[in-house]
């Protein structure tokens, strides 16, 4: 198979890394032949496969383990309903223990490994800090100890412990054998084939436990409903198999599906959308990896069905790859993932891999999606969303947000803990997610899902309330919109206006570059549903996080400091041209508010204006109306234009600054990592002061300047904004209520006067000082 050149030659060659890695890391055992880890799983299908009682065929395993990896002692606890750990077999402890010995959860080695969910070893156990000494056993003179918790699901199912008397250390090839047992022991306990009817159950009842996980709330608000995965799970099946050759058949046949899917996948572009072709390509690459092919067919023929060869090598996998110091790697074990998963599906005959089924309430996990993507889901079913690693300025919680789609992102186990069709409650205000809540819980939230109304029905009545500081001074609150059903929020919420329409959304959402007319069509109507209250429409930010499926991209680096916004525009007057077309004749007899994204130097203005005066000039040619008055206005995003904001505002009529991404860049931290996002709150004083130096420098050229990075949402920034001087803010339509009632309940001198005695402090983030001075002097936003 000869790779196209898609892929971008760094990306490619951080992929191959990734794929040689896989194969470097690999243990000796686990290649061809029927030697190593292959040999041993083949034991345990034997024994798993006897005519015998459970006992007998769990106590052959573990004799059959204890052989292979020479321990003077193996035994397997497993987890009872209580989350006592019992001893349920052993070889080489007293036998008589079985079943009497029991830990208590994080009691001794044993609980310490269910607990942290992690292996554990050590050459002098006795000296141990959490070691319990359990006479019973007859452990006395044992010395080295390694124990691997057993997991499915993400929960802990057990543990399974290798002791020697000698003072040794286990070697990572005995470590990971470990470990690949490990992982076919909690299969074989959750499928049943090796315990009796009741200990299965009970184990399928430790994985429907509710469980309560923490995240960051990315978007406020409480949504119930049942868990849906962006990517489908994986379906059941057995562990062991009959027949090896006609495994390894399907396997064969399942990988030719995969390899074909993905090539389709990438060929065709319409099958794109939302998924990016980076992404596909590195996909292909471990597709037809030869490494991961042969792992997998080693599995198949140890006895493993197919399905479970893909667990097995999935797992080793994911255990070598989590441990690289390279997150490029560490991220890799996401396609890795979703590869196998894929392959598991081929192989459960399922060809359908597109959009999900949802249920009439539903909750959407996902490790990442795009903003096009979330929006071909029906909102009235779709209630929250849970990612896996996304901020709360990334485009897609941008979409979340315009949709009051409560969403949650940063819990990695999420997806491991759920089941799809579990029931589900976020709550997008502290970043809980509940997973099969009790019946008590739920009730607490549908309850805490009704004040939630009655809090938005209070904001609703002060709509018409002045925006109005305690010291008299009025700020302008406008709403961020981008699609035509935001537009009656501009009624419900009383903003004064549009202060930023993503235009870009249009671009996103469909399969090809809209059509003048379909712009035109959309930009009037948000223009009639405002009735008059303006609307600035941002032209297409298109670039960074922005991507459309129909569009050439490049392969870039760092996209999101690349051909992006303005500099697209520019470059490509084919694209922007048509779309000022569209908008001169949307609000032709009326005003026309249009701003440029991304504005990075003076000169730049100048450009787009040629741009626009000579469309300006066709539609007179064409004796076309035009509007009665065209304001223009340039985004501040980069810190390059807000140090040259005075000279920029001599050439506009009007600023809005872009804190999302004048905080990425004055930071210098990716937007859309909340690892990184975590690290830097835009209430850090130098960002504070950064941005009061930029208001005031406007502010003596008499040029309107407003706010619409979505940190004004957050009602202790959006005071300290105030408190810089910005007067104007365009926010999300949900954040109105609030943010009128904290304007109305402030003192904007006071809150200016604490600003500018702290701007010198070399604090990480003024936030929990400003939100007791804001409490202590009676300032709220609730
Ligand atoms: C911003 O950067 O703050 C902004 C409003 O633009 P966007 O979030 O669409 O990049
Ligand atoms: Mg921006």
């Amino acid at each position: 198979m000869k790779h196209t050149g898609l892929i971008s030659p760094f990306r490619r060659r951080e992929a191959e890394k990734a794929a040689m890695s896989i194969e470097k890391t690999r243990p000796p055992h686990g290649g061809h032949g029927e030697q190593g880890i292959t040999v041993l799983l083949k034991r345990m299908r034997d024994a798993v496969a006897q005519d015998s009682s459970a006992q007998e065929r769990l106590d052959l395993l573990t004799k059959v383990i204890a052989s292979h990896v020479v321990a003077d002692v193996c035994s397997i606890y497993l987890r009872r309903p209580d989350d006592q750990l019992e001893l349920y077999s052993t070889e080489g402890l007293n036998r008589t223990a079985v079943h009497k010995t029991r830990m208590n959860w994080g009691e001794g080695l044993v609980g310490l490994v269910a607990k942290r969910h992690v292996p554990l070893v050590t050459s002098e156990a006795p000296k141990h800090p959490s070691f319990s000494y359990r006479p019973e056993t007859g452990e006395d003179p044992l010395q080295s100890f390694l124990g691997v918790p057993l997991i499915r699901s993400g929960k802990t199912l057990g543990v399974l412990v290798v002791q020697n008397k000698a003072a040794r250390e286990y070697t990572h090839e005995e470590i990971e054998a470990a470990q690949a047992v490990a992982t076919l022991l909690a299969e074989i306990a959750a499928s049943g084939e090796l315990l009796s009817q009741e200990e299965t159950e009970a184990v399928g009842a430790m994985l429907h436990l509710p469980e309560k996980l923490k995240g960051f709330g990315i978007v406020s608000g409480i949504a119930l409903g049942k868990a849906v995965f962006l990517q489908p799970p994986t379906p059941k099946h057995r562990v062991f198999a009959k027949n090896p050759a006609e495994e390894a058949a399907r396997l064969e046949e399942g990988l030719n599906d995969l390899r074909q899917s993905v090539d389709d996948m990438l060929s065709s572009n319409a099958a794109l959308s939302g998924v990016s072709r980076e992404v596909l390509e590195t996909y292909r690459l471990f597709a037809y990896d030869r490494g991961w092919k042969d792992r997998l067919r080693a599995a198949v023929f140890s006895g493993l069905t197919a399905e479970s060869a893909v667990e097995q090598v999935k797992a080793e996998n994911r255990a070598r790859m989590s441990q690289s110091r390279d997150p490029y790697l560490r991220e890799r074990l996401h396609d890795l993932d979703d590869l196998s998963n894929r392959l598991l599906r081929h192989l459960s005959g399922e060809k359908n891999l597109g959009q999900r089924p949802l249920y009439d309430e539903t909750i959407l996990f996902a490790r990442t999606m795009g903003p096009a993507e979330l929006l071909e889901y029906d909102r009235k079913r779709l209630k929250g969303l849970v990612l896996g690693e996304v901020s709360a300025t990334s485009h897609v919680a941008i979409v979340a947000r315009a949709l009051k789609l409560p969403m949650v992102s940063g819990a990695p186990d999420a997806m491991e803990q759920t089941e799809e069709g579990d029931q589900a409650v976020i709550d997008g205000d502290v970043g809980d997610i509940h997973i099969r809540p009790s019946a008590e819980t739920l009730e607490a939230f549908r309850n805490k899902q009704t004040r939630y109304h009655e809090l938005e029905a209070s904001y609703a009545a002060e709509k018409s309330l002045p925006s109005r500081t305690k010291d008299g001074v009025d700020i302008t609150i406008q709403m961020n919109a981008g699609l035509a059903l935001d537009l009656p929020f501009l009624e419900q919420t009383g903003a004064a206006g549009v202060g930023l329409f993503r235009t870009e959304l249009q671009f996103l959402i469909g399969s090809q570059l809209p059509s003048v007319a379909s712009q035109e069509a959309l930009y009037s109507e948000a223009l009639d549903l405002a009735g008059g209250k303006p609307v600035v429409f941002r032209t297409a930010d298109i670039g960074g996080d922005k991507t459309a499926a129909y569009m050439e991209h490049g392969n870039e680096v760092n996209p999101a400091m690349g051909w992006r916004g303005l500099r697209m525009a520019l470059d490509r007057p084919g694209m922007i041209r048509p779309q000022l077309r569209a908008l001169l004749s949307a609000a032709a007899g009326r005003t026309l508010w249009v701003m440029f994204p991304f504005v990075t130097l003076p000169g730049e203005v100048d450009e787009i204006r040629g741009l626009l005066d000579r469309e300006v000039e066709r539609a007179k040619r064409h004796q076309k109306e035009l509007p009665a008055d065209i304001k223009i206005g340039a985004m501040i995003e980069t810190p390059a234009s807000a140090w040259r904001a005075d000279l920029i505002a001599e050439k506009v009529d009007f600023l809005s600054i872009g804190g999302n991404d004048l905080a990425q860049f004055y930071f210098a931290a990716d937007r859309d990592s909340e690892r990184v996002q975590r690290r830097y709150d835009p209430m850090n004083a130098g960002f504070l002061s950064f941005l009061r130096h930029t208001v005031e420098k406007v502010s003596r050229t008499g040029t309107p300047l407003s706010y619409c990075g979505e940190q004004s949402a957050d009602p202790v920034t959006a005071a300290a904004l105030i408190g810089v001087g910005v007067r104007q803010f365009s926010l999300p339509a949900a954040f109105i209520g609030p943010f009128r009632r904290l304007v109305r309940s402030i003192d904007s001198k006071s809150v200016s006067d604490w600003l500018e005695a702290r701007f010198v402090e070399p604090h990480v983030t003024l936030r929990p000082a400003l939100a007791q001075f804001l409490k202590d002097s009676g300032a709220s936003a609730e």
